[in-house]
């Protein structure tokens, strides 16, 4: 876990990266800053001022991600049934884009939960997954196969293999060279398939809410964290074709943007009154306005109609070349 740190004077200051959109170097400014407990060091959020992605800097190296993401550990480990109407929700919105029934793979994919519900409505699937661990729970308890090869490798020895839908659920803001990765995906789908990829939305009212607070970021793990057009526009250089596209809905994804409003005012207020009895009472009057069902959809729908919301979708289809 990265420890959030609460030193402004790094913020607001210049720094240079490499903006994978613009595909240039550009100064942006720094916007959060962490030091990772994990890496030891310290890593900025810059903003590019070009496309507005959020880039973290410095990148992890290979051999970082490597580590870290050999060892992940299962999510959502015995929730298949209760997190059942978040990948029906993934699902049906992809199904009628595409010529029904196919081959589906997910990129990241972790449980394979996702998988899961598409392989129990006739489609064939693999999963893509460093963690040995994931894997073997997969293939035990959801009976999905998931390989630990990497893409790029797996083309090469399976040129015949294609998909028709690959996905990527927050995955791709993990990706540090995201335009090779958006080629090596090209390759795997079929002519006609397509890419589903959600991400965090950088634009989005939980990172202008918790700001320096703000443990959405995860740096370092995000490389690059998109707004809704510089996906699309990164999609759109790599040879892509933009399908369709939406806010994620709050009623589907747990509530990230209301647990961010939470922790941004919790935060705010022991600023303000110090860790006590009073603060902490305030915060619970406020954390069960937010969580009142009828309170936390407006929340998410206004979020949802001004591009706020906590995370988005795209589908698209590769142009041919
Ligand atoms: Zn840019």
């Amino acid at each position: 876990m990265t420890e959030a740190i609460t030193d402004t004077q790094d913020i607001n200051t210049q720094a240079a990266a490499y903006c994978p959109v613009c595909e240039t170097e550009v100064h942006g400014t720094v916007v959060l800053s962490y030091d990772s407990e994990v890496f030891g060091k310290r890593y900025d959020l810059l903003r590019c001022p070009e496309c507005g992605t959020g880039i973290c800097v410095p990148q992890l190296t290979d051999d970082d991600l490597e580590t870290y993401y050999t060892e992940e550990e299962v999510v959502g480990a015995g929730l298949y049934e209760k997190w059942l109407k978040k990948y029906r929700y993934i699902h049906d919105w992809i199904v009628p884009f595409t010529g029904g029934r196919g081959r589906a793979a997910e990129l990241g994919c972790n449980s394979a939960n996702q998988l899961r519900y598409f392989h129990e409505r006739g489609w064939d699937v693999l999963g893509f997954e460093f963690s040995k661990e994931c894997q073997e729970y997969a293939k035990r308890v959801n009976d999905v196969e998931v390989t630990g090869t990497m893409l790029a490798q797996f083309n090469a020895e399976h040129p015949e293999q294609t998909f028709d839908l690959f996905l990527l659920i927050h995955t791709f803001e993990h990706i540090t060279n995201p335009a090779a990765l958006l080629a090596d995906l090209k390759q795997a789908l079929a002519s006609d398939g397509l890419l589903y990829i959600e991400v965090p939305n950088v634009d989005s009212w939980s990172y202008d809410w918790l700001g320096e607070f703000d443990n959405v970021a995860r740096l370092p793990f995000h490389s690059y964290i998109y707004t809704q057009q510089s996906l699309r526009q990164l999609l759109q250089r790599c040879g892509y074709e933009v399908v369709a596209e939406r806010p994620y809905s709050m009623k589907e994804d747990g509530g990230l943007l209301t647990r961010s409003l939470e922790q941004s005012l919790r935060f705010r207020l022991q600023r303000r009154l110090g860790r006590n009895i009073v603060s902490r009472a305030i915060g619970t009057v406020l954390k069960w306005i937010i969580r009142f069902y009828p309170n936390r959809l407006l929340i998410t729908k206004l979020a949802g109609q001004r591009g706020k919301s906590a995370s988005f979708a795209i589908l698209a289809r590769p142009l041919p070349p």
